[in-house]
């Protein structure tokens, strides 16, 4: 087949782009993504040969090679792993992922709320970093049991070329030729032995084959009892070095590791650009036995809250590399947890049915649950500022936990990681907070969602209770409401929203006794406004909870808040979702006289007028639609020339 020459994917070209224009104190990572990809390549080879050995062709000894020529300005990375056939070299190189590639445009279409950093960390620079320093990037690969290896060459920019090449041996070769240096960069610094070797240190040391470097050394000529000779003439020598110590990070005990350490075998790993949150590194021994390091990330990736992502930790056996991502290892509602088990308890070439129903592995999983769930309850009292972001993260993806498990066993784990706005205090605040404060005096939670604080506390309902000090939590994420639903109740204490049933913790028995009096004597005018009402509401009833405004709209205890109304009712066929409507009418208001005025001189139309404005204007105090907007102005224009 003749050399082609194909274009990059738009997303890839965009991508690329980002890249080579990134800031300088990125660039270094190129040599880290490289060699994490060399040293994947061959765990995905070692452990295809368990299974069938032909692929080694008598190739054992794993290793990731580096050479460097200063003069040329040229750096090559070569592995002896996988390596890729000319599809895969196509698929792989050149395209992201397709649900990475959704995500992508979305990205760059919010490029003024995410800094080009962000967008790329979030991506995995991967194979493209050696663009940010090379200025052309050749991939000489060849798959085991090919006939054909594959040449793949790009300048970065939209187009690359491919084809059929003799040059490859088995696993993948990648010379990069440097970028030329212009009065803002510098990119010879390089193209050197001692930064090579610190950049291997620093980011790479972990990794559990060697990585030897091409150094050309001085050799002393030595007597025969090995001792350098004085003032003898050195000769130059080529020779390949180890550059690692090789020992996979999580067999080191913890206490022999620092912050660093664990942040940059985070990124290498896992392919991120930020720091990690917070490590979580245990050895078990038992009757089951593991190591695990895992990691909270401090960001979540762009697709995370989609159905294309997919969780899962590594899986290791005696530090051998088993499967990428196994979903067993953990519950949904941590699916973001990054890590890598590492357990002698599992045989190699274990299948992935055989996996789904190992118990080894279930223990395992049930372990680590248990661990992460201790650590954020850890970070929380103790470390609240890191917990707070962590949850502005993450948060949705607990809450999601208790709501989607009928069992209710996922409510137990998770209650006491919820944290809340709320009306009294600055910071967000748990549950068991918020019980500790109110202690006896109250039997039930309040609470209420919306958009913001800002709307939430102009609800009419607010002021009462602000005034009474009754601390009430303020819900944002749509998902809320569901979950206080679900849960019913915490140690005890019933939630209750402020926008539901008659708030009877506002009324005293005195004021209780006044309203069933007035309730009594205004009896017919209310059963009229009913009936005017009666396409919009269930029923009507008087308050006292109102302060300043003369009516609003609750719906029943037992069925769903307005604003779970709202979220429900953006939902695909659930437009014309509706829960029925109660009217509260304030009848301290100076409006509750007009509209007794109107009752009593038999002012029908005006009664209806007065009623529905109010009807609506309620609506829209509570965030919500009104069904038509014009009509609801010409009936406030009709009372104001009345
Ligand atoms: P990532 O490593 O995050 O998947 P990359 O862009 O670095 O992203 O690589 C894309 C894919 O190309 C890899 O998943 C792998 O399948 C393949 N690949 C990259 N480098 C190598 C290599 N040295 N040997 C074999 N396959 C490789």
């Amino acid at each position: 087949m003749e050399k082609e020459t194909r274009s990059f994917q738009a997303e890839t070209k965009q991508l690329l782009d980002l890249m080579i224009h990134s800031i300088y104190t990125h660039r270094e990572i190129f040599l880290r993504e490289l060699v994490s990809n060399g040293s994947d390549a061959i765990d995905k080879i070692k452990f295809e040969s368990l299974t069938n050995s032909s692929i080694l062709e008598n190739n054992t000894n794993f290793e990731i090679k580096i050479s460097f020529d200063k003069e040329n300005r040229s750096i090559t990375i070569s592995d002896n792993g996988i390596g890729m056939t000319y599809d895969q070299v196509v698929e792989h190189i050149g395209t992201i992922a397709k649900s990475g590639s959704k995500a992508f445009k979305q990205a760059l279409k919010d490029k003024n709320t995410a800094s080009e950093v962000d967008i790329i960390g979030q991506f995995g620079v991967g194979f493209y970093s050696a663009f940010m320093v090379g200025q052309k990037v050749c991939l000489i690969t060849k798959a085991p049991n090919e006939n054909n290896g594959v040449k793949w060459e790009s300048q970065g920019d939209g187009n690359y070329t491919i084809e059929y090449s003799d040059e490859a041996y088995g696993g993948t070769e990648i010379p990069i030729y440097w970028r030329d240096n212009d009065d803002d960069n510098n990119y010879d610094e390089y193209l050197s032995q001692y930064k090579i070797e610190s950049l291997i240190k620093k980011y790479s040391d972990y990794i559990r084959y060697p990585i030897k470097l091409l150094v050309t050394e001085n050799e002393y000529p030595t007597d025969e009892n090995g001792k350098k000779i004085d003032d003898a003439i050195p000769t130059l020598v080529t020779n390949w070095k180890i550059l690692n110590s090789m020992t996979p990070l999580w067999k080191k005990t913890k206490e022999t590791i620092t912050k660093d350490e664990y942040s940059e075998f985070y990124k290498s790993k896992f392919h991120d650009w930020n720091e990690p949150l917070d490590s979580i590194h245990t050895h078990v021994d038992g009757s089951i036995e593991y190591d695990a390091l895992l990691f909270i990330p401090e960001k979540a990736p762009l697709d995370f809250y989609s159905k294309d992502f997919s969780k899962g930790l590594q899986l290791y056996c005696k530090n051998v590399f088993i499967m990428e991502n196994c979903p067993e290892l953990l519950p949904d509602y941590l699916g973001f947890i990054k890590g890598i088990v590492d357990s002698p308890d599992f045989s190699l070439n274990i299948s992935r049915e055989i996996l789904q129903q190992n118990k080894q592995l279930e223990t395992i999983s049930k372990n680590i649950e248990k661990k992460i769930l201790s650590a954020f309850k850890e970070m929380l009292k103790n470390e609240r500022e890191k917990y707070t972001k962590f949850f502005k993260e993450f948060g949705v993806a607990l809450k999601n936990g208790i709501y989607s498990d009928f069992s209710g066993k996922n409510k137990e784990k998770i209650e006491d990681l919820l944290i809340f706005s709320s009306s009294n205090s600055e910071k967000e605040i748990t549950f068991d907070e918020y019980i500790q404060k109110v202690g006896d005096k109250q039997d039930k939670i309040y609470y209420v969602s919306g958009e913001d604080r800002a709307l939430i506390e102009k609800l009419p309902q607010m002021e009462r209770l602000k005034e009474k000090n009754i601390e009430v939590l303020y819900l944002f994420d749509k998902i809320d409401e569901f979950v206080l639903e679900r849960m019913n109740e915490y140690k005890g204490k019933k939630f209750q929203s402020i926008t539901k049933g008659e708030l009877d913790i506002l009324n005293s028995d005195e004021s209780k006794k006044e309203i069933e009096e007035k309730s009594k004597s205004n009896e017919p005018m209310l059963n009229k406004i009913k009936e005017l009402l009666n396409e919009h509401i269930s029923n009507i009833r008087l308050t006292s909870k109102l302060k300043s405004t003369p009516a609003c709209v609750v719906t029943d205890d037992n069925s769903m808040s307005l604003e779970m109304e709202k979220i429900l009712s953006e939902m695909p066929n659930m437009k014309d979702f509706k829960v029925s409507r109660i009217l509260e009418l304030n009848p301290e208001h100076e409006v509750f006289l007009t509209l007794k005025n109107c009752y009593d001189t038999n002012n029908e139309e005006k009664l209806k007028t007065i009623s529905e404005v109010l009807y609506y204007q309620s609506l829209l105090t509570e965030g919500l639609k009104i069904d038509d907007p014009i009509e609801f102005a010409r009936k406030i224009n009709k009372l104001i020339v009345s």
